[in-house]
């Protein structure tokens, strides 16, 4: 299973899945030529890389916060094989075999509102999948994700935006937020305008949920920025405010789409730039 624990401070963070899938290897790593990306990303034979839902879990002073809640599943057959999706588990599998049912979620996170992030905010039937709990967003990206235009409209789908509107659920946000003692959303855009990060702070020790400012550890390279950014140069500045922050910080990253790995920290290259160091689990 793909049910990796670690503690942070008085924290237990808790990387999930909502299975796997793919996208194009180019449109993921923009104007990097595919010699030098295939080295960190092997393509399929459709040009292909495969990628992770990974959600996370923030248990904290008795409280349960969920980071994103995973891919839209109600696209149907031709969206499903379009980006190969694989459910060979899924959020839900994690919360269970952690003892937790979605109606235990006192908070959930939602980064930004792309199908792929979240997609699961509501269930099949149409209501809130997470009934107790305020699904925190930024002001920008509801905006956003309700005024979507020809280059941004494939990725917000209503079905799991409005149920959520009209049940109030939203707790809309505008910048830096602390929605916990020690846990706080940031702004981090470029990929779209109102994206957010989380931050958690505990006893001495941080952890940082890059949203898709990094969506694999294969993106680390300070030029390795998605096709699908719609503000590049901005996440490339945002990158370099970010990143040397969170290894002097020696943070533990975690990432919303890397296949391999749950977390890493942010090690300085000789080279230049950053590489993700394995983390030991406890
Ligand atoms: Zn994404």
């Amino acid at each position: 299973m793909w049910l990796h624990s670690l503690k942070i401070g008085q924290a237990r963070v808790t990387s999930l899945t909502d299975g796997r899938f793919r996208l194009d290897g180019g449109a993921m790593f923009g104007v990097v030529p595919r010699a030098l990306w295939q080295k960190v990303a092997p393509p399929d034979e459709h040009n292909r890389i495969q990628l992770r839902i990974n959600p996370l879990l923030i248990q904290l002073g008795g409280r349960n916060v969920l980071i994103e809640t995973g891919f839209w599943d109600r696209g149907g057959d031709k969206f499903e094989a379009l980006y190969a999706v694989e459910r060979d588990e899924t959020v839900f599998d994690g919360l269970h075999a952690l003892g937790l049912t979605p109606g235990d979620i006192d908070l959930v996170i939602n980064t930004h509102l792309h199908f792929d992030h979240a997609g699961r905010n509501v269930t099949v039937d149409g209501t809130p999948t997470f009934p107790r709990a305020a699904y925190v967003v930024q002001a920008q990206d509801l905006y956003d994700a309700t005024h979507s235009h020809e280059r941004n409209r494939a990725s917000y789908l209503s079905e799991y935006i409005e149920p959520v509107e009209r049940a109030g659920l939203f707790e809309i946000v505008e910048g830096e937020a602390e929605l916990l003692p020690g846990l706080s959303v940031i702004p981090l855009p470029g990929h779209n305008l109102g994206q957010q990060g989380v931050v958690l702070r505990s006893e001495g020790e941080t952890l940082v949920y890059t949203a898709d400012l990094l969506p694999t550890f294969a993106h680390l390279p300070y030029p390795y920025i998605m096709g699908y950014d719609l503000y590049p140069v901005t996440t490339l500045g945002v990158r370099k405010q970010f990143f040397p922050r969170w290894a002097a910080e020696n943070a533990i990253i975690a990432v919303p789409h890397d296949a391999h790995r749950p977390f890493a920290r942010l090690k300085e290259s000789p080279k230049g730039g950053y590489t993700a160091e394995p983390v030991d689990r406890s």
